[in-house]
């Protein structure tokens, strides 16, 4: 198994390396893991002129997964848009058809005081989020603004989705849930507008082929208020681009900490970027005090959904649960006068109980 690692900036390299030694560790213990590593970002335009040079996407094209850490820095904030190190990113995802954003929402028990919601309500907490990522308003044509027949400036976007872009995101949902709790809950807006009537029916329709997962179906108002107050009824979740763009961001904060997040964007083929949900930090880059525990638990989502290693992946779950319940804690997870470790430290307290 092949796996291409690109760091990228800020704090990239730093989560990344400890990310490394978790997978050469499993490696070492019989896991047949290779890996190979590329320049991504502001790193591809420094090496090769390109945040997205072509030498890296061979590199990904060759493997069977992607460890992404994270792109951008100030420095390149000037470049033209196609030179910026997002695009590297962004290049990645259309490449590969990456449709299906797999966020989870997980609050350890030692963890939920770091949420704003009460304990009581996130402690346990175990949700899935699939976003479908290439299609909705955000893609839709005729989109622009013009100036109307009453002389009004006027913006429209279009919201629209196929059949087929249904079809499979809806079938990821469903597959997914087979490896969790079997629940799914569809969020839409079928009562208002026509394209999610649409993915509600198509969604349906998905759902006669897994009569073992419980599916419902929830306005996305609702689903809104749902996750504030009561968020462990959910198993995984499924909606739109949009929808689910606002849904994600509002769950990881249930959890608390950015550093904690991973996240995996996969094809139709299995093929998928893992990466920590959380930016390249240019704030403390560079001073050992960035969680690795966001990109440590990508690698084991990676292990899960492109790899077909799930005892792996749990091995990986497990250690950095066992950190976390022994006290291990980075500066952004920690209680007031709590002791901290740093990135490399944080690693080697997960190391240690893998
Ligand atoms: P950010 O996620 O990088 O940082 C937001 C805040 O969270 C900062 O205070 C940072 O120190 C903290 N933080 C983030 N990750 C952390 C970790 N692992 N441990 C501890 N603290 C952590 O978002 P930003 O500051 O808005 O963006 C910084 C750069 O990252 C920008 O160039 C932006 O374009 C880029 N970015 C990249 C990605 C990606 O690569 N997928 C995603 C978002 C932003």
């Amino acid at each position: 198994m092949r796996i291409a690692v690109l760091a990228g900036d800020g704090i990239g390299p730093e989560i990344t390396a400890q990310a490394v030694r978790v997978l050469e560790a499993l490696a070492g213990n019989g896991l047949a893991l290779e890996l190979e590593y590329g320049a991504v970002g502001g790193a591809g335009y420094d090496a090769a002129g390109d945040p997205l040079p072509a030498a890296t996407l061979a590199l990904c094209e060759r493997a069977d997964a992607i460890l992404f850490g994270a792109v951008g820095a100030p420095r390149y904030d000037r470049l033209e848009r196609a030179l910026r190190p997002e695009q590297g990113l962004l290049r990645l995802r259309k490449h590969f058809d990456l449709f299906a954003n797999l966020r989870p929402a997980v609050v350890y028990p030692e963890l939920a005081h770091a949420s704003t919601l009460r304990p009581d309500v996130v402690a346990g907490l175990d949700l899935l989020i699939i976003r479908e990522l290439t299609s909705d308003i955000y893609f839709g044509k005729p989109r622009g603004v013009i100036v109307n027949e009453a002389g009004e400036r006027e913006g429209y976007d279009t919201m629209r989705y196929t059949e087929g872009e249904i079809r499979r995101i809806a079938v990821t949902a469903f597959e997914t849930a087979r490896k969790r709790a079997r629940r799914v809950c569809s969020v839409d807006k079928a009562n208002v507008l026509e394209t999610t009537q649409l993915w509600r029916d198509v969604v349906s329709e998905v759902h006669a082929d897994y009569a073992d997962v419980e599916l419902s179906h929830m306005y996305v108002d609702n689903a809104a208020m749902q996750l504030i107050r009561n968020p462990r009824q959910f198993d995984v979740m499924v909606t739109g681009n949009m929808f689910g763009d606002i849904l994600s961001d509002e769950a990881s904060m249930l959890t608390g900490s950015i550093g904690m997040l991973p996240s995996a964007s996969l094809n139709a083929k299995g093929y998928g970027l893992y990466e920590p949900i959380h930016g390249s930090a240019p704030d403390i880059a560079g001073k050992d005090l960035a969680n690795p525990l966001g990109t440590i638990l990508s690698t084991a989502m990676m292990l899960r959904y492109s790899l077909g290693q799930e005892q792996a992946a749990a091995r990986v779950e497990g250690a950095v649960r066992a950190a976390l319940r022994d006290g291990a804690r980075s500066a952004d997870i920690a209680r007031d006068g709590e002791p901290t470790l740093g990135t490399v430290a944080m690693g080697d307290a997960v190391l240690a109980r893998l």
